[in-house]
């Protein structure tokens, strides 16, 4: 039986550990597709998967990677046979269910898209499942009316991988973007991509009140808390907050202050068990949405091995875009 090399996060009586290990392809789960991954991607629940720090791994051992692109060795599934190339994000891969950060991976068939067709490998990783997020967040703004004439969208954590993307598919699509970082360092980073304005994390951080003047015609927010609660006070009567992260916690410290008396709209998004028409639709328009040049920009790619010590760099807040891992 040959092996091949893979993160394998284990749970026992030593601790909660990740290390890159040599895996015997019997140790492979169920399902109806085989496939040889060719990249796979770090995003924040990933490296809450490795480090352990949040609740992310609900069964050990497990291979985290909650994206991969790959080509399909083996299939009984209807729709792939041997050779083509397949996208995975969420479903509970790299939660529940092996996932992409291994030279191999044995999936459902229901849970793939075939590759789109306008993206390499690399570029379908460089947006993996924050661009995905990103894009469902612009799909979630566009549904409930806020046009580029409604005003300015506010962007929290846009030097990270959700963010980044954001921007950039905001700003392609012509709205005037508002970017938020803790890390005036990053703050050009984020004007090339797009933003016509980098505001400092500290303005949205601290506890603030239930209404405050009125700016958003939306926003995009990856960091929860009082960011969040925040963001909704300064919506304009109207406005819509999607929210879809908790970099900076899970709790909403808000009031209903700016759903009832402005009409604000809190829409959630979630890509994890988003159902398959909706990903095909985000997907379709990251091919036309996204400036494509801008994610070597974003993009930093890194070897297997390197994943478990980015994975610390990723929670600390001090990594900027995306990470695209070549597991070969
Ligand atoms: P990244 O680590 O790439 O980016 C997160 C960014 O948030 C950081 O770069 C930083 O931006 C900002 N940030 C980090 N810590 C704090 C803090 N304490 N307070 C305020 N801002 C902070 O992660 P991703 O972009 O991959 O994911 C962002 C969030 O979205 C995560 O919480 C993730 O779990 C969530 N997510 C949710 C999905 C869903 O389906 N709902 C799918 C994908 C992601 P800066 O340095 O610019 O301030």
């Amino acid at each position: 039986m040959s092996k091949f090399k893979g993160i394998l996060i284990e749970k026992d009586e030593a601790g909660y550990r990740a290390a890159l290990q040599d895996i015997d392809e019997s140790q492979l789960p169920e399902g109806d597709v085989t496939i040889r991954v060719a990249l796979s991607t770090l995003n924040y629940k990933d490296a809450l998967a490795i480090t352990g720090r949040g609740p992310v791994v609900r069964r050990f051992p497990l291979v985290p990677g909650i994206d991969l692109v790959g080509t399909v060795e083996d299939s009984t599934h209807a729709d792939y046979k041997a050779g083509d190339r397949v996208l995975l994000n969420g479903w509970g891969v790299g939660e529940v269910h092996w996932g992409g950060l291994a030279q191999m991976a044995r999936l459902k068939g229901d849970w793939l898209v075939p590759l789109p067709a306008q993206f390499t490998p690399q570029q379908a990783m460089a947006i993996g499942t924050a661009g995905y997020t990103a894009m469902l967040c612009v799909l979630a703004l566009e549904r409930h009316g806020v046009t580029p004439d409604k005003g300015e969208i506010l962007v929290t954590g846009a030097a990270g991988g959700v963010g980044s993307v954001a921007v950039s598919v905001l700003s392609k699509l012509g709205y005037s973007v508002v970017g938020v970082t803790g890390r005036p360092e990053e703050a050009d980073y984020v004007k090339e991509l797009g933003a016509a304005e980098v505001l400092d994390r500290e303005a949205f951080s601290s506890p603030g009140k239930p209404l405050a003047r009125e700016r958003w015609a939306g926003a995009v927010d990856v960091v929860g808390s009082h960011t969040l609660a925040n963001v909704c006070a300064s919506t304009k009567y109207r406005g819509v907050v999607t929210a879809c992260g908790l970099a900076g916690g899970m709790d909403f410290p808000s009031s209903v202050a700016p759903f009832i008396l402005r009409g604000v709209t809190l829409a959630g998004v979630d890509s994890v068990m988003c159902p398959r028409a909706d990903r095909l639709v985000a997907w379709q328009r990251l091919g036309t949405d996204l400036d494509i040049s801008k994610l070597n920009l974003i993009t930093n790619q890194i070897g297997l091995a390197e994943a478990i010590p980015m994975a610390t760099q990723m929670l600390d807040g001090k990594l900027r875009g995306r990470v695209v891992v070549d597991v070969n």
